[in-house]
């Protein structure tokens, strides 16, 4: 199109032209870290000392800054603390670059949908306000411009759209030249079916050849940091500080921290300088992989603004939390000061070595059981149960797993579980007892029929359950809402805890120990199969984020593994919290005053042979662990 009088021309037009201009347009020589300089202001909204851009008070982001804006490079990984200007450098003063000299389509990532509008309110627009370059370019929201929404903001040549890394449909919007990752540690692994977010997120720039992907993180977790693995594949850039008295360059360490004299160690010459000392030369990237296409930098909080008497404060809090079992102050730190992953370290428990501790016991009941609970899981096709003998401070006896098939929809199994529910066991003296407490869980799909079944039984202490994850849940609390039903809501997460605590203790006759039983032949009965051991430790507490970003321990099933032995004996044991709120103290009495002591021998029961008595070596053991406070003998 000829155009001829410029009066004639549309201004969506003339707009149109400009764009097509700015597309064809060469790239600048410019940097980003020169943009930056000459045109940044970073705004209140986002620091303590607003103000012009000056990249010598963060001189490790000048490297950072290059290398996005260096065409050569595709991909760049940035780590660092948290506080370390990571933002700006590797979202924020590229945004500012690209809307100015190379205009494109950019999608900046944020963890979630809800960071991607904080993201916009409080760091973009802010940017677009106050740098005066950038100023103008989008129009502002008051305008009411349909181009111009919080998510996403239209300037001459490209567009800025923000996406959250938990919305499959945010990142998969439309073809994008450049893409921001920020915080990409906290981005779910997967979406629901959709796949993984960054690779959705990169898979939008394909159609360009001189696409752009920065991923920046703080890093979190070992074995699941995306940006550790990112950046174990790159050029591997530590910033590095030249050692006075050696020559050599090499990155702070914490290790290498002397607290009482706040000095550094060289790696190489073991002498000791202060910071100011370190940083005479000032700094720069030692990359251990310079040929790698990918480039990959590392700081931590070393080199912040911040001094090291601080951070020592910190870590020292921290510590004390730790040693306190909490420890979610030192992780944080590991993961925001020293820009690392934090590393669990893994508490497994050998389902072998629980199968080869069976042994065989002297009665249906051996005596040291003070009570019997049971624990019901309520599947699709049958109910899995397990009665739970308790002792002195939760030593416990496995006394029977068992299987009812059938659909619990129908009235079958519960009058088969009535029948389980009305039998006795003996201890060896020919005693006999019965299940005290019995938990139902009602978390499947046959809630209504556990509701029914428990409600008609509760005078035979028979409670529907609900369990609730969560750290701070206590282990078991009447519920609110479903209070006539009888509702118990049990901390699954914290008995999960105390059970795998329990399982790991290998002295019998101390606090929590595990007996499962098998017969004279090693052959294992009543349920308690290599199958049975495969549930109960099928689940692993890992640590893993919160949804705000937190770490936070969660429980997870292996793959392909079944769990109801676990959750039976979580169960069995919420019934006893269920029955003794002040369970151990009640236990302790219950110990002492000897249940198993006084024969009552059931009329008409077809007991087993009755063994010898044989508490009296029983509690000689208990006394010799120094338990018997001398009451009962
Ligand atoms: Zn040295």
């Amino acid at each position: 199109m000829l155009i001829q009088n410029d009066m004639s021309v549309e201004p969506k037009t003339k707009t149109l032209c400009g764009r097509l201009f700015n597309l064809l347009r060469p790239p600048p020589k410019m940097t980003i870290t020169e943009w930056a300089e000459k045109n940044r202001i970073v705004s209140s909204e986002e620091t303590s000392s607003p103000g012009p851009w000056y990249s010598e008070r963060v001189p490790y982001t000048v490297g950072i800054m290059d290398a996005i804006s260096d065409i050569k490079t595709e991909k760049v990984i940035v780590v660092t603390g948290a506080q370390m200007a990571k933002t700006n450098c590797a979202i924020m003063n590229p945004i500012g670059f690209y809307m100015t000299y190379d205009p494109c389509p950019i999608m900046v990532v944020q963890p979630t949908i809800a960071m991607g509008h904080t993201f916009s309110g409080k760091r973009l627009t802010p940017m677009l306000r106050d740098t005066s370059c950038l100023r103008g370019k989008v129009a502002m929201e008051k305008s009411r411009s349909t181009e111009n929404k919080i998510l996403e903001k239209s300037f001459p040549g490209g567009y800025i759209v923000i996406a959250g890394a938990n919305s499959a449909p945010s990142l998969k919007s439309r073809p994008v030249r450049v893409v921001l990752f920020d915080e990409v540690d906290e981005a779910p692994q997967d979406l629901a079916g959709q796949g993984d977010p960054v690779e959705l997120a990169v898979a939008r720039t394909y159609a360009y050849p001189n696409r752009k992907v920065v991923l920046a993180s703080t890093p979190t977790l070992k074995g699941k940091s995306r940006i550790e693995s990112a950046y174990n594949d790159s050029s591997k850039e530590r910033w590095s500080h030249k050692c006075p008295h050696c020559g050599e360059w090499s990155q702070y360490s914490w290790q290498r921290l002397v607290f009482d004299v706040m000095k550094m160690s060289c790696p190489y010459c073991e002498t000791l300088h202060t910071r100011i000392e370190w940083e005479k030369n000032g700094g720069k990237w030692i990359a251990e992989n310079p040929d790698h296409e990918v480039r990959g930098f590392h700081v931590n909080a070393l080199d912040s603004q911040g001094s090291w008497d601080k951070l020592v404060t910190k870590w020292i809090e921290a510590n004390k939390y730790s040693k306190a079992g909490d420890h979610s102050k030192l992780i944080a730190f590991v993961n925001t000061v020293l820009a690392e992953t934090w590393e669990e370290r893994g508490e497994v428990i050998e389902s072998h070595a629980l199968e080869k501790r069976r042994e065989v016991y002297q009665a249906q009941i051996p005596d040291g059981v003070c009570v019997l609970t049971m624990g019901v899981d309520v599947q699709d096709n049958r109910l899995a149960i397990e009665v739970v003998g308790w002792g002195l401070d939760f030593e416990s006896w496995g006394i029977e797993y068992i299987e009812i098939f059938g659909d619990p929809r129908k009235g079958d199994v519960w009058i088969r579980l009535d029948e389980y529910l009305a039998k006795s066991w003996a201890y060896g003296n020919g005693k006999r007892i019965q299940i005290r407490r019995a938990a139902v869980d009602t978390g499947g799909h046959m809630t209504p029929q556990v509701y029914a079944y428990c409600k008609a039984r509760q005078s035979r202490g028979v409670y529907p359950i609900k369990g609730m994850g969560g750290d701070k849940v206590p282990l078991t609390r009447p519920s609110v809402k479903n209070k006539e039903k009888g509702l118990f809501m049990v901390g699954v997460d914290g008995i999960k805890s105390d059970i795998m605590t329990w399982l790991k203790n290998e002295i019998p006759g101390s606090e929590g120990y595990c007996h499962f039983p098998k017969d004279e032949d090693n052959i294992p009965i009543n349920g308690y199969s290599a199958d049975y051991f495969d549930m109960l430790t099928s689940e692993k507490k890992l640590l893993v984020r919160n949804k705000k970003g937190y770490p936070e321990y969660q429980w997870h099933l292996s793959a392909g593994k079944r769990n109801e032995g676990l959750d039976c004996r979580v169960y069995a044991r919420a019934a006893l919290r269920i029955m003794l709120p002040n369970d151990n103290a009640s236990l302790r009495n219950m110990h002492y005053s000897e249940p198993w002591a006084s024969a009552s021998v059931a009329r008409g029961s077809n007991q087993s042979a009755v063994t010898p008595t044989t508490a009296k070596s029983k509690r000689a053991k208990k006394n010799q662990l120094g338990r018997n406070n001398g009451l009962s003998l």
